[in-house]
Parts: C-alpha cells; structure tokens; sequence
C-alpha cells in the first residue's frame, strides 16, 4: 500500500511548495488521506487502492490570449479526468488566482465520490484555468474561455468528459465553450457541456440546485437530530452561485434566521462579514452582490449591516455553520474559534475542513454534512440537464426541484445509515458508501 508520504513527495514536487503548512493543506494530499481511512475500513486490494488514489488522465497545459490592448497573454490550463469507472467523467471547471494541479486533482477525486453518492452514473473530474477573471473585460474573459475550450476539445465529450461551471464561472462562459467546440465539431452537441443558459439546452433549476441541494440535506440533518429548523441560527462563508441560494432557501424552506454572511472585497483584498443580528435578508445582500459574489460594503453598512473581519463568520454563535467558499476555511488552527452553540456544518464548499479540524469537530460532536454529499445538487441537476440533451425533451422547474429532492434525501440517508452501522463519522460514512461503489464498478470492467 502506498503512504501517504510517499505521495507527499510526488505531488509536492508538482504543486511548487513543501513547506509543512503547504503540505497539511495541500488539497490532494487531504483527499488521498481521506480515502486511505475508507479503502483501510472496506479491506480493498492494494490494485484497487492505487487506482483510486491517482487520477486516472490529466492535460495541463498553456495557451495564448490576445488581451483588449494588443498584448498576447498566457494561461496554464488543467483539465483533470480522475475515474470514469461509473460514467463519463464530471466536474466543473474553475477561473481563479491560486488554480494549481493539485487543487484541480482534489477536486475531479472528489467529484468521483460525489457522482457515486447521489448514484448518478457518471465519474469524476475537473478543469481550471489560473487567472483572475475580474481583472478581464467581457471579450476577454470570452477568449480566455475559447482558448481553454480549444485545448480540451480532443478530449472531452458527452460519453468522455463533461464540464461545468465552478468558481468564477458562469452559464456565459459555459455558452462560449458551448459554441467553441460545435464549431470545432461542425455540428450541435449540447450535452458536451452544462450550467449552460435554458435557450442553448440548460436545464430549468440548474443555477440554484446546489444552494437548494444544501438546504435539503440540512432539513434530513435537523431532522434526525430532533432540531425545529425554524429555531435556528446559522452563518454563511461565501456568497456567490453556492451561498446565495443556500441563504435563500434556508430562510425560506427552512424558516431558519441567517446572522452573518461573509464574503471576498476584490478592491481591499479581504473578506468582510456582513451581521445583522434580528436576521439578515439575503434576497437583499444578492440585490448588492457582483457577479463575483462580492457584496457591497457601503450599501450594507446603509442598511444597517455590521461590517467585520472575514474571519467572524467562524465565531458566529449560531447552531449551523455553511462555509460555502472555498478550501481551507477550517483547519486545525481555525477550527478552536467555532461556537460551543454550533450543532450543525454543512459544507457546501468542497474541501473546507482539513482533517485536523476534522478530528476537532468530531470531538465536539458537531453533526458535519460532507461537502461531497451536501453539494451534489449541482451535479445532479447537470446529470438531468444531459439526460435531457439527450432527450431534446425539457421538463419544468418543478419536476427537476422534485427529482433532486429525491436523490439528496435518498444520498443523505444511505450515509446517515452507514454511520450508523460502521459507527464512524459521516465523513468517513460517505467514503465508504462512495468508494465501495466506484471499487466495485471497476471490478466488474475486469480492472482490478
Ligand atoms: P462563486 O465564485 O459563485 O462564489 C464564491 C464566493 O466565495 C464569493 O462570494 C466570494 O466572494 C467568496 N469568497 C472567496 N474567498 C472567500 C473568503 N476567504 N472569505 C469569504 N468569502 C470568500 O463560487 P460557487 O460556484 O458558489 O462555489 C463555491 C464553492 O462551492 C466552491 O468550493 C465550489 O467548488 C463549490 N461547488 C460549487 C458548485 C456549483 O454548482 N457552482 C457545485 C458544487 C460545489
């Protein structure tokens, strides 16, 4: 079997640091010691561990874009294809700063637990490009899109590889790719892409699936703890495309009371948490948030908001934390400053907690929703919109919010029942459910 430290190595050697810290945090590293635990618990040969520990294809590349003022810039582009045992690979595709192939490996690994949590026949992967989006005009973000489509396009496919949106992404860049690889092709292909807008083949429910996703798997949570969700509090990190529907539909479906919200200040460099204590509206701080999930700091101020460091929303005293940003919100420095009042985390980031926080939090008995499990709306939904690409039959809002309720509420229960059973933590539950599915998909292709 393969340690974790002879791993270490390897990847550190491909994601530019080695410092302790960077290795702790090191997104791929944390999702190889996570699955580790589970392939220990489930007894799989070490075949089948060294499949599912290393991606199993991945393209990193550059690629050229002529800037607005006549300037050629360059792009490192990743797209990473991690198993496809169960389907075609799936995973959305980020534009952000700090993008590096270790971040992406992570991401497509856990894309491959999540399509197998929610049972949807597909595998797991996951794009990116390193670029800072907000920095581009509009034509330019268009042909930073087009470029990386026109990298990829050999390699991907309805049955091959699926992107998606993801941080810094959008149903538009969705539809520039779209149109990129038809014409590459020479003919329509609409399910080679979703989150893509209703009149280029998305699906109705699409945007907001995995903010509601969220909700649903937090109402089965209250649910088997005996909480009355209308008697609770909660504070958000992260208020884009994830944040603002899972604020919304808590507030409403739950009748829950939101505190604080935090969110990234792309002029100041930091983040700020928004508190309003009699409870925050979030159909109001969505009316002045950019595109970028970024909320304005004089118009909530105006609106009586109290305006903190970016680290508050952790301390908040309140019964459900959602970290809906990105990696590495709770780590094993971090994770002390947690209210003894919260009960519930739900995380509808993928990777916030490291394992260290990890071991913290179920110390406390803090009941964790893991992010593979709580946001698979999105994927679901995207699973829907390519089943009816390939229908070219579209069904209402109602129907996919309906079908989408089924499957979380169906996902969160098998893992409730296997933390159960194992006595383990959900997080560990929900690799153990996952991983048993994706192992056995490649024992019955005769891989392993
Ligand atoms: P987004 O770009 O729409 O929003 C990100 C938000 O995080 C923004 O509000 C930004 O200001 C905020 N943010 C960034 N750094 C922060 C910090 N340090 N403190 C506070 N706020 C910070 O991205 P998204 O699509 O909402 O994705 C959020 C998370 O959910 C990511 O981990 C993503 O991988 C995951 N996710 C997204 C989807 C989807 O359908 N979009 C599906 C599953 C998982």
């Amino acid at each position: 079997m393969t340690t974790t430290s002879e791993s270490t190595s390897a990847t550190a050697a491909t994601s530019g640091g080695n410092s302790t810290a960077a290795l702790e945090n090191n997104p791929f590293l944390i999702a190889q010691r996570q699955l580790d635990q589970a392939v220990e618990l489930l007894e799989l040969d070490d075949a089948t561990h060294q499949m599912l520990r290393w991606p199993m294809r991945e393209l990193s590349f550059v690629f050229p874009v002529r800037m607005d003022d006549g300037r050629v810039e360059v792009f490192h582009g990743f797209r990473v294809q991690y198993n496809d045992a169960r389907g075609p690979a799936k995973g959305g595709l980020r534009f952000h700063p700090h993008e590096t192939i270790d971040t992406v490996r992570a991401l497509s690994a856990w894309m491959t637990w999540k399509t197998a949590v929610v049972d949807i026949p597909l595998g797991g992967g996951k794009g990116g490009v390193c670029c800072n989006p907000k920095e581009f005009s509009p034509t330019e973000l268009e042909r930073v899109s087009r470029g990386y489509m026109r990298r990829v396009a050999d390699f991907i496919g309805p049955d091959i590889d699926v992107p998606a949106p993801d941080v810094y992404t959008d149903s538009r860049v969705m539809s520039w790719m779209l149109d990129e690889f038809e014409t590459i092709r020479g003919r329509h292909v609409p399910g080679v892409i979703t989150g893509k807008p209703l009149a280029l083949g998305g699906s109705a429910g699409r945007g907001e699936a995995t903010g509601i996703g969220v909700v649903v798997a937090i109402r089965e949570a209250f649910k088997v703890l005996g909480i009355d969700s209308t008697q609770t509090t909660a504070s958000l990190q992260g208020f884009g495309n994830v944040g603002q529907a899972a604020a919304i539909h808590y507030v409403k479906r739950l009748g829950g009371k939101l505190i604080c919200v935090s969110s990234w200040d792309h002029d100041d460099k930091t983040a700020y948490t928004f508190f309003k204590h009699e409870g925050a509206d979030p159909v109001f701080l969505r009316s002045i948030t950019d595109g970028f999930g970024t909320i304005n700091k004089a118009k909530a101020q105006q609106a009586g908001y109290e305006v903190r460091d970016g680290d508050a929303w952790r301390s908040a005293d309140v019964d459900l934390l959602i970290p809906a940003a990105l990696e590495n919100a709770l780590t094993g420095h971090t994770v002390a400053s947690i209210s003894p009042q919260v009960k519930v985390l739900a995380e509808a980031a993928n990777g916030p907690t490291t394992p260290e926080a990890d071991l913290v939090l179920n110390e406390r008995g803090i009941f964790v929703i893991p992010d593979f499990l709580c946001n698979a709306g999105g994927v679901t939904v995207s699973y829907f919109e390519q089943v009816q690409n390939a229908y070219n039959y579209y069904w209402p809002e109602a129907e996919v919010h309906h079908r989408l309720d089924h499957k979380m509420t169906s996902a969160f229960h098998s893992v409730h029942d296997m933390a159960q059973r194992m006595n383990v933590p959900n997080r560990l539950a929900a690799y153990l459910v996952s991983v048993e599915r994706v192992a056995n998909a490649m024992k019955l292709r005769g891989w392993v």
